[in-house]
């Protein structure tokens, strides 16, 4: 059959808007230098900041210095293989990570690979998202009003933490850093009973950098005691792990929240620990030549910590006055963020960069805690700027004159070391203040619930246990705290309610109960 030269035309066209549509250019350029997982690469000038680009063998890089002649790349992965002379594919798409519920009470990697030997996690390519976001803006962010009650009583009265807040937790090492986080994140099961599809559960994802591989298996192990893996994600990217990867965690740590947080949920990160995630970086980027700065580190180091801690955010349930479009669903990113000092110097370049970024730090002492106050919080110099509008009122109340009582305690300790006759009225302020101190000792693995921490406190501001011989006080709070538990049960009900106010009938009540539980307790 023969065609017609208009029919020729159209079957011709036909084939060259077929063909155009399946031809793509691909960017392909050269490993130049290749070594200590990073690699030189000429021939990729269109190449993005951050961009992911392809080695031989699926090795993965990222674009990190692009410079006028060549691109600096690290490598993700493996690297070995890689060598001077391959070819390197540009692919257009920074790192995305997988998300969603599949990857809860999971161990992952810094590119959701997981490490726990527990098969494949059911994720698709739609739970896929990029490990770099923007941060919420001022118009789609509402101001910190709800608890994110850790269970820990220096704490939860003090130094209290809001949803949506950052705070530091800053201290030499082995000062129980860590404790902190593991016992905040075990004390989230009381929000949703540990059910992570429950609306009202918070979700907590913990981000190991550069830590001791045994450190990771102990948290993770202690959590799953507690029954906390259960609505936790673990990113691990621990000391063995390559510097690009852990200094990239916590940032795929953070996408991974953010999926829950953009959908309603509340979420607590912890990422365990900047330091380490600073020195990875420098590394690189000394690897890279980027000219070195303060205490060597490049000069983007404060954005590293910037850019990834501005993710945390409480947003907006509905702004009055605004377009739907700022409606955010109401859903929060706390984090609680690592630094590790040295000799307990926060006046490095590290520590003082997170100490500005973040809205309060913990300061955690090691004199503090081998003198057996644990949590070794320093009350004196850590602070919360924005919790406090989120502790609950009745907490309020109760623990407001507790910071001042210390520091009052602690200029009258340090005085009282040099007299010897002691007037009655000071005598007292020093006997109730060390009976404080050991009230606010905590031991770990064990958080407390909003009224246990209240009605113990109480005793303790309200000069109940007084009497109370000094090391008998923990026995006495775990025995106070079970008897109101047992016999007074609406009460502690009542104070478990977070927008419960204290009043009089409430300090009447605890102060009978004690009372009463004291004559047991002394006999
Ligand atoms: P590193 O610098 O190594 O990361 P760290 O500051 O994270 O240390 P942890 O590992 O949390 O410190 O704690 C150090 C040790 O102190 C651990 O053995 C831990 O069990 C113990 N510890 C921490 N908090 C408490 C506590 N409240 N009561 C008793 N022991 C505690
Ligand atoms: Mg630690």
């Amino acid at each position: 059959m023969e065609l017609q030269p208009s029919e020729v035309t159209s079957v011709l066209k036909k084939e060259i808007e077929g063909f155009e549509s399946s031809a793509s250019t691909e960017k392909v350029g050269q490993v130049l230098q290749v070594g200590d997982g990073v690699a030189r690469v000429y021939g990729l000038d269109q190449c993005m900041m951050s961009e992911l680009v392809e080695f031989p063998d699926g090795v993965m890089g990222m674009a990190l210095n692009l410079e006028e002649d060549n691109v600096g790349c690290v490598l993700l992965g493996d690297a070995s293989s890689v060598k001077e002379g391959d070819p390197v594919k540009s692919t257009g798409r920074i790192i995305s990570v997988p998300t969603g519920l599949a990857m809860i009470g999971r161990v992952v990697d810094a590119l959701g690979n997981p490490l726990d030997g527990k098969g494949a996690i059911d994720t698709t390519d739609a739970d896929l998202r990029p490990i770099e976001q923007p941060a919420p803006s001022v118009i789609e962010r509402e101001p910190v009003s709800q608890p994110m009650a850790t269970g820990i009583k220096a704490l939860d009265a003090m130094i209290p933490v809001g949803r949506g807040q950052r705070e530091l937790i800053i201290g030499d090492r082995q000062t129980g850093k860590t404790a902190l986080i593991v016992d905040a994140i075990i004390n989230q099961k009381s929000t949703g009973g540990g059910d992570p599809t429950h609306p009202d559960q918070v979700i907590c994802v913990y981000n190991a950098i550069g830590q001791k591989q045994s450190t990771v298996v102990d948290v993770q192990l202690k959590l799953q005691a507690a029954g906390a893996m259960a609505y936790t994600i673990i990113v691990n990217a621990s000391a063995d792990h390559e510097a690009s990867m852990q200094f990239l965690s916590p940032y795929a740590a953070t996408a991974m929240a953010e999926r829950f947080r953009d959908a309603g949920r509340h979420v607590l990160i912890a990422y365990d620990d900047l330091t380490k995630q600073a020195y990875a970086y420098r590394q690189v980027m000394l690897l890279l030549r980027r000219p070195p700065g303060r205490e060597a580190y490049p000069g983007d180091i404060f954005n590293l910590h910037s850019r990834l801690l501005e993710r945390s955010a409480k947003l907006s349930v509905n702004a009055p006055d605004l377009n739907s479009r700022f409606e955010k669903g109401g859903g929060s990113l706390t984090a609680l963020p690592v630094v590790e000092t040295q000799e307990g110097d926060v006046s490095a370049y590290i520590p003082t960069n997170v100490i500005s970024i973040t809205d309060g730090q913990i300061f955690l002492e090691a004199n503090l805690f081998y003198s057996g106050i644990r949590p070794a919080v320093n009350v004196g110099i850590s602070v919360s700027r924005v919790g406090g509008a989120a502790q609950t009122p009745a907490m309020k109340k109760v623990a407001g004159g507790l910071r001042i009582n210390l520091a009052q305690f602690r200029e009258l300790e340090a005085f009282a070391q040099f007299g010897s006759d002691l007037d009655e009225a000071t005598q007292q302020s020093l006997s109730r203040g060390a009976r404080l101190v050991e009230l606010l000792k905590q031991g770990q693995y064990v958080p407390m619930s909003n009224a246990a921490q209240i009605v113990a406190l109480f005793a303790g501001t309200a000069g109940l246990i007084d009497s109370v011989e000094l090391d008998r006080v923990t026995e006495f709070e775990a025995g106070f705290v079970e008897y109101m538990t047992d016999n007074h049960s609406d009460l502690m009900a009542t104070l478990n309610n977070w927008s419960t106010k204290w009043n009089n009938e409430m300090a009447e009540e605890v102060t009978g109960a004690c009372a009463k539980f004291l004559t047991t307790f002394n006999a």
